[in-house]
């Protein structure tokens, strides 16, 4: 992970290479930021800039002793903590039980959330924790001298999810670490983190990634997957990316979904419109033949939609992220879609999503929402009383 690997970003990579070479160095730094930013990205190679013995202006060389341990995140004096789930079965019960996973899944490629992490180490339904016996391993190595570079780092992804007794054990750490010993606390959610530490640290927000760069991402992706998109298209999905490259790549893996996802809002909207029971029970057939993860998505994608839809008639071009055949469908059904049931309806969506989560029945919870739908819809706008 170079600089020349982090999309975009090119005020942030500026002010590290600019605080490592004028060699004020904060020893805590908080990197905070939305998912899919770069932000772990970012971290990477800064460490990896401090450590370099033979850096430019802009970057790390590439080659030098420092820089092929970092090629493979070997390097001894680069450590890691992240969520785990412990698993005494498989004798998982460590950041470092998880070090090959956690390398090969950073290596394949650094923009990542916290949910790709734990479904690429099989978590299930379990939540990932930093917990407390890594705050006595980082403070154990750190108590070490400095075998190899300058500088030591500590890179924690999430310091949100650290157990409390691990936050509070590394919090004199942060405070005064041994010397050239360096804190990067990459968090999604800074508000989490004890406020101690959070006081502790030099604040560095990463933001959305610029539009440009988006694009040229866009390109690359799309054309390795064999995908086109004609100009309408990719400014579309530059704005609905919203400057994540998570986002964008889940974009391009969905539209084919969002296609069979956007037929079977329109069944279940006319269905209701008829008020057809027939093929509300159909749809919800259909519907429980998905599979949770496809449920859970058309729901979102069904909640989005309809507060795409309560916009569409603001005629804002800024805040519409239909694409053509969702427009062609939003022309008449936004009609429905007023102040008296916008509400309403998502809510009926979220509780859909909810109760699939909880391992409800799908094929009760789609009819139930058809029936409620089917209500909801035929609300108008009572102009009388609009204020
Ligand atoms: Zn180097």
């Amino acid at each position: 992970m170079l600089f020349g690997n982090v999309i975009g970003q090119h005020e942030i990579k500026r002010q590290l290479t600019k605080s490592a070479r004028s060699g004020n160095i904060p020893h805590a730094r908080m990197i905070t930021g939305n998912e899919g930013t770069g932000k772990l990205a970012i971290a990477i190679a800064y460490a990896r800039y401090l450590c370099c013995t033979d850096r430019s202006e802009e970057d790390s060389c590439g080659r030098c002793p420092s820089c092929i341990k970092f090629n493979k995140l070997v390097h001894p004096d680069l450590h890691f903590a992240f969520p785990i789930i412990k698993n005494d079965k498989k004798k998982k019960e460590t950041c470092d039980d998880y070090l090959k996973e956690w390398r090969e899944f950073v290596l394949k490629n650094p923009y990542f959330n916290y949910n790709r992490w734990l479904d690429f180490i099989d978590a299930g339904n379990s939540q990932g924790l930093i917990y407390t016996r890594e705050s006595e391993t980082i403070v154990h190595r750190l108590n070490l001298r400095a075998y190899e570079s300058e500088y030591k780092t500590v890179i924690i992804w999430l310091p949100e999810k650290m157990h409390e007794l691990c936050a509070n054990n590394l919090l004199k750490m942060i405070e005064e670490p041994p010397a050239n010993t360096i804190f990067l606390l990459v968090s999604e959610a800074p508000d989490m983190v004890l406020p101690t530490i959070r006081s502790r640290t030099q604040h560095l927000h990463v933001p959305p990634i610029d539009k440009e760069a988006i694009g040229e991402e866009l390109k690359k992706l799309a054309g390795a997957g064999g995908q086109t998109f004609d100009q309408t298209d990719i400014k579309r999905l530059i704005r609905l990316a919203r400057g994540s490259r998570i986002r964008l790549e889940e974009l391009l893996e969905n539209t084919d979904s969002s296609r069979e996802s956007l037929e079977l809002f329109k069944s279940i909207m006319r269905s209701g419109w008829e008020r057809n029971i027939q093929k509300m029970r159909t749809n919800s057939d259909k519907f429980a033949a998905m599979g949770r993860e496809r449920q859970k998505k058309f729901l979102s994608y069904a909640n989005n939609f309809i507060r795409e839809n309560f916009f569409f008639k603001l005629n804002l071009p800024e805040i519409n992220y239909l694409n053509k055949e969702e427009i062609e469908f939003a022309e008449k059904f936004s009609e429905y879609i007023n102040e008296n049931n916008v509400i309403s309806l998502i809510d009926e969506f979220t509780t859909a999503e909810q109760h699939i989560e909880s391992n409800v029945n799908p094929k009760t919870v789609f009819f139930d929402l058809s029936l409620k739908t089917a209500i909801l819809i035929k609300i108008k706008i009572n102009h009388g009383h609009r204020i």
